[in-house]
């Protein structure tokens, strides 16, 4: 944990006991400060007091003297319509701030880029943020960086370790931490990609792209920006902080050679940093790291290394050996010839167009709660799909979007899809199949996140027989 001691004897208030939000808590208690917290939930209420604060109602409290509300990322700010507490603060004048603006506080109380002290990176996009972070530790660690990984992934930012003087703390950003940030610098910060996504909380396409620019805010000569290139919005991004000219920036892309930057080319990742351009790993036989878009996690995260300064033979060595992440294309099981793989993490469309890119016969499992019912995206790599199986509230939609394109049955249930999916597979015998969980969809309607819904579908594959033949394809009938 990394105590706040900005607030020493202060009053802060914290709302949304999550994760974050209770890494908020312990860290602020522990900096001395008077920490007031609430949450719908009395489990999470009680937690809070465990660790510290006084649990009560904000919205009835009296703000006068509280300095400032820490607030749940995944409480609305500004759209649909700011959260009654985030009212109350605005009429009492309250600064409203996330974790990740403490810890920038903690680390650095003066503001700025690190001159002395630990470094802070922060790594955004639509999609691919917590490959590119999870890369980027691996690369630092195995480089022998004392470094700690956190943020919208794995631990809460509050309760990372510290790293020391020379240490460097990883963060995936979310939009909606970008939009909780103010005066914290990052020393490096990545931008990956820009699609729509979560366009009801930022009010539109603006919204969504000036929280994502957030992440440069307040860099100087001594930072690095560093942004793939590949969509149209990251590259108005790119040239508009070049014009801008106040930190440097590294340009990278998978699909096409850029200046100065780091590239991929034919499966290649080239590092044209340094004068000249060097080969320094061929990342399309790196089995944990499969797919185009995963080059460019790959390609941004080499890149952000390379910012750090780690060498490029090092760090070409870390992406070799890359473990892998849980629910992004993870493969779970082969049985009786047919891949099984648990990319439950893909809850939008763009996610799974980038999965169904991978294979080349498969059995697609599909649902949940739909952020986009379009799925024209997709229709590029429907003649790969040779049966969907759909599942959960989006199940009906769907089936019409795919009508006359890929066949589909409404399988209601992941058991029953993951039956049907494995038992269709085998039948049709294709060298190759790959039973495919990419659902395009939140998980909400019938898991608790993603990971639930990527753990449950491990689990059924588990459970299938060795021998698939003997399944019988159920829900299909
Ligand atoms: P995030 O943390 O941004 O949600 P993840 O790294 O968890 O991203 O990947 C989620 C899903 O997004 C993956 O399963 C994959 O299908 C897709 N994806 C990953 N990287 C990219 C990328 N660079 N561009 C587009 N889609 C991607």
């Amino acid at each position: 944990m990394i105590p706040v001691s900005a607030y020493r004897d202060a009053k802060v208030a914290v709302f949304g006991l999550g994760r974050a939000g209770l890494a908020a808590v312990r860290a602020l208690a522990a900096g001395g400060a008077d920490v007031l917290a609430d949450d719908d939930d009395v489990a999470r209420r009680d937690a809070a007091e465990s660790a510290g604060a006084h649990a009560t109602k904000l919205v009835d409290s009296d703000w006068a003297g509280v300095e400032a509300l820490v607030l749940s990322p995944g409480v609305p700010l500004h759209h649909p319509e700011p959260h009654p507490v985030v009212r109350a603060a605005r009429d009492a004048d309250v600064e409203i701030l996330g974790e990740v603006e403490l810890l920038g506080r903690s680390l650095r109380p003066d503001g700025g880029a690190a001159t002395t002290g630990p470094r802070l990176v922060g790594i955004t996009g639509t999609n691919g943020k917590s490959t590119a972070t999870a890369l980027l530790g691996h690369l630092l660690d195995d480089a022998g960086v004392t470094v700690q990984v956190g943020g919208n992934l794995g631990t809460a930012a509050l309760d990372l370790e510290p790293v020391g003087d020379r240490g460097i703390y990883v963060l995936e950003m979310s939009s909606y931490q970008l939009d909780l940030t103010s005066r914290v610098v990052f020393d490096v910060a990545a931008l990956l990609n820009i699609t729509p996504d979560h366009l009801d909380r930022h009010g539109g396409m603006d919204g969504y792209v000036a929280a994502k620019r957030r992440i440069f805010s307040g860099q100087t000569n001594s930072c690095t920006a560093v942004i793939a290139v590949d969509d149209k919005i990251t590259a108005a991004v790119f040239d508009d902080l070049a014009a801008g000219g106040a930190q440097k920036l590294i340009a990278v892309s998978a699909e096409r050679p850029v200046d100065d930057g780091v590239f991929v080319r034919d499966g290649v990742l080239v590092d044209g940093l340094d004068r000249g351009e060097r080969d320094v790993a061929t990342l399309s036989e790196i089995e944990t790291l499969p797919g185009r878009h995963n080059w460019q996690n790959a390609a941004v995260a080499y890149a952000v290394a390379r910012a750090l300064g780690i060498e490029p033979a090092r760090a070409a060595q870390g992406l070799a050996t890359y473990p892998g992440l849980a629910h992004r294309q993870e493969l779970v099981g082969r049985k009786s010839g047919v891949r099984f793989v648990n990319d439950s993490k893909a809850t939008n469309v763009t996610a799974t167009a980038q999965a169904l890119g991978c294979y080349d016969a498969i059995y697609w499992i599909a649902g949940g709660r739909a952020k986009d019912d379009d799925l024209s995206e997709l229709a590029p790599y429907f003649d790969r799909v040779r049966h969907a199986f759909l599942i959960g509230e989006a199940s009906a939609s769907f089936a019409e979007a795919l009508d006359g394109q890929v066949a589909a049955t409404q399988c209601g249930t992941l058991e029953a899809a993951v039956a049907a999916a494995a038992g269709r597979a085998v039948r049709d015998g294709e060298e190759d199949a790959a039973v495919l969980l990419s659902p395009a969809c939140a998980s909400f309607d019938q898991f608790r996140d993603f990971e639930a819904r990527g753990d449950a579908f491990r689990t059924l594959v588990a459970a299938l027989p060795d021998d698939l033949n003997a399944e019988r394809d159920r829900c299909d009938a």
